[in-house]
């Protein structure tokens, strides 16, 4: 059975690339009528973040990525939270040392710095715990039986490390990269427990991957290196035949593909990462994020699942569902994929688009809630009904519609610059004129006197539109003009023009 884990670590907002892989995870398992694991993976306690769970659950929640065994669920392999599986990963580290694949090393920092300095002194420029340089510290490969007892018993500190063997080449096959195969003379003794009894990353990964019975491995590009040290884990505990298959999911590049697209990057570009407000505790940073800029969240995974997937047809707009069918790993690219800010609001405005009037009235009420404006349902369905080709966000019905409600107080210096002339005022107050004589402005009954004025003045209506419309609303563009007098009505047509004819 497909079973496969999101495991993100708890310290700080979810970055995109985070929400991307949940995703791929989601979309395999469903197709295959498999299990969605979350686990939270705790064990560098120095990196953690209160709140940081809480906030992936929620953010995965609003995702519509669901979970269905983990952390906030349960399930047979509880519990999911690494820091509460400590004497799991203990165990594991006693029977790596037991059969000589794992050893104690008790090297202070300065230790380790001093070996660091030697081998740079030899022109050694990465440093390594390797076989070579193991013999020459203080691990229990090197010191007798007794003193490492002895060590252990006066409460010396210690790491557990992994024994890479000498010579010898390390393969894995990655659902997209192929074979990869690795010397492992390039991959340090890593540490496998940490001296506060703490695993590293790397042991309890692969411990629990293996114990939850995870089926594939599904994660971002950075941890390909990570894999070949894992094999070996699999391999040193004898589960080399249980071993799950590995998917490393291409780079998210920058939006100018010039390297991979970093948080901070994110804020630059003015396209937050994190779904909602989020302090970053590297960068300090304050994310608006993809919720709060109005996002929706179909739009937000429909433009992640082709971030580095194509389904080989022109097709771009999926549901969920329609992911989760057409959804493969063959099509997933090995190239990074560049993050294209254009192309996450083209899918937000496809999607806002998509939706009924109604449902867009209540998205500009409830931006209207928030400034303490009441508006009727005719007057809110007026103005989605002509604003919404023209949003991107919903809560642009609101900003760039204020002018329903308010009367401009600036106005465009391009266009007064520009179309404000003698032949304008003559015609706006004209209009203005005509307009106050009328009971009630709709659309019709403002462009049959607009053109009465005109052809009376003889001044083509072209000419002064632009005029009107920077009188009526401040800017030089938008919905049509005829519909915004209907929706603002005839008094305040002539109060607005008159205002502007000043
Ligand atoms: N805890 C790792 C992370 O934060 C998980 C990597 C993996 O999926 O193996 O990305």
């Amino acid at each position: 059975p497909v079973r496969v884990r999101f495991a993100p670590s708890p310290t700080g907002g979810l970055h995109i690339g985070g929400v991307r892989t949940a995703l791929y995870n989601y979309l395999l398992a469903r197709q295959h009528q498999g299990t969605m694991i979350l686990r939270i993976e705790d064990t560098d306690q120095t990196r953690f973040v209160p709140g940081a769970e809480e906030y992936i659950i929620e953010s995965l929640k609003w995702a519509g990525i669901k979970i269905d065994e983990g952390v906030g669920v349960g399930g047979p392999h509880a519990p999911y939270r690494q820091s509460e599986r400590k004497p799991i990963y203990q165990k594991y580290a006693q029977q790596l040392i037991d059969e000589g694949n794992a050893y104690y090393a008790f090297d202070t920092p300065e230790e380790l710095e001093a070996m660091r300095e030697r081998l740079k002194a030899a022109g050694v420029d990465n440093y390594q715990y390797n076989s070579v340089t193991r013999m020459q510290m203080r691990n229990s490969l090197t010191l007798s039986e007794g003193e490492v007892k002895n060590l252990i018993a006066s409460g010396t500190p210690y790491v557990i490390r992994l024994k890479v063997p000498k010579k010898e080449e390390i393969r894995l096959n990655d659902i997209i990269r192929g074979w990869v195969m690795v010397y492992s003379s390039q991959i340090d003794d890593k540490v496998l427990m940490k001296g506060d009894g703490m695993p590293t990353y790397h042991l309890a990964n692969v411990v629990d991957d293996y114990l939850m019975k995870i089926s594939h491995v599904i994660r971002g590009e950075e941890w390909l290196p990570s894999a070949p040290l894992h094999v070996l884990l699999y391999r040193f505990l004898g589960w080399e035949q249980d071993m799950p298959q590995f998917v490393h999911l291409p780079l998210i590049l920058k939006p100018d593909g010039n390297g991979k697209l970093s948080k901070r990057d994110a804020d630059k570009y003015g396209f937050p990462i994190f779904p909602r407000t989020w302090t970053d505790p590297v960068s300090g940073t304050v994310s608006v994020g993809y919720k709060d800029a109005g996002y929706l969240p179909e739009a937000l995974v429909n433009f992640l699942a082709l971030l580095g997937w194509n389904p080989g047809t022109t097709q771009e707009i999926f549901s969920m569902e329609q992911l989760i069918e057409a959804f493969s790993f063959d099509r997933v690219n090995k190239a990074g994929a560049r993050f294209d800010i254009q192309k996450a609001q083209w899918f937000n405005q496809q999607y806002l688009r998509a939706k009924s009037d109604d449902e867009l009235v209540v998205y500009l009420q409830e931006s209207l809630k928030g400034e303490n404006i009441s508006c009727d349902e005719a007057k809110a369905k007026k103005i989605v009904t002509i604003m919404r080709d023209r949003v991107t966000f919903p809560g642009e019905f609101w900003s760039q519609g204020k002018f329903f409600f308010f009367a401009p107080t600036t106005f465009d210096e391009g266009v007064i610059s520009k179309k404000w002339n003698d032949e304008a005022v003559k015609v706006l107050s004209a209009f203005k004129d005509e307009i106050a004589k009328a009971a009630t402005l709709d659309a019709a009954t403002a462009k049959a006197a607009l053109e009465q004025v005109t052809a009376t003045l003889g001044i083509g209506s072209g000419k002064i539109m632009q005029a009107l419309r920077v009188s009526l609303t401040g800017a030089g563009g938008g919905p049509d003009l005829m519909m915004i007098m209907e929706i603002i009505g005839a008094q305040e047509v002539v109060k607005r023009i008159q205002y502007a004819l000043q």
